[in-house]
């Protein structure tokens, strides 16, 4: 089970109940949350393919040392480590986003921190 919580990482977070195992895939994205083209927030998961799901992808917080992935072939989340219950789930968004300018500060707390994702912008 994946619930909706308030995360230490920012605003809320997608967390899982019980443990997962590494290379499970564990949540299918429901195919109508596809959409073809940009949305406000749309997480861009392929050339012409973004994802809205407000029940959890919306909510799964990126890491610079994610736990899982998301599978655009079979549109499934995908463990990249074994989590334990009670851990957050969290992505590498800068892969999925890529939009032009997209970028923000991270504050994953991750030693492998990027700090800045997406775009550098530089004056
Ligand atoms: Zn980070």
């Amino acid at each position: 089970m994946l619930t909706k919580r308030k995360s230490p990482i920012q605003g809320y977070g997608i967390f899982t109940d019980s443990p997962i195992k590494k290379g499970e895939a564990f949540y299918k994205i429901p195919s109508d949350k596809i959409l073809s083209q940009n949305h406000h927030q749309a997480a861009r998961i392929g050339a012409q393919q973004w994802v809205w799901d407000e029940q959890v992808l919306n909510f799964v917080n990126h890491s610079c040392e994610p736990n899982v992935f998301i599978n655009v072939a079979n549109l499934t989340l995908v463990a990249l480590k074994n989590i334990r219950a009670g851990e957050e789930i969290t992505c590498n968004y800068d892969f999925s986003e890529g939009e032009q300018g997209f970028h923000f500060i991270c504050q994953c707390g991750s030693k492998f921190c990027e700090q800045q994702v997406g775009e550098v912008v530089r004056n």
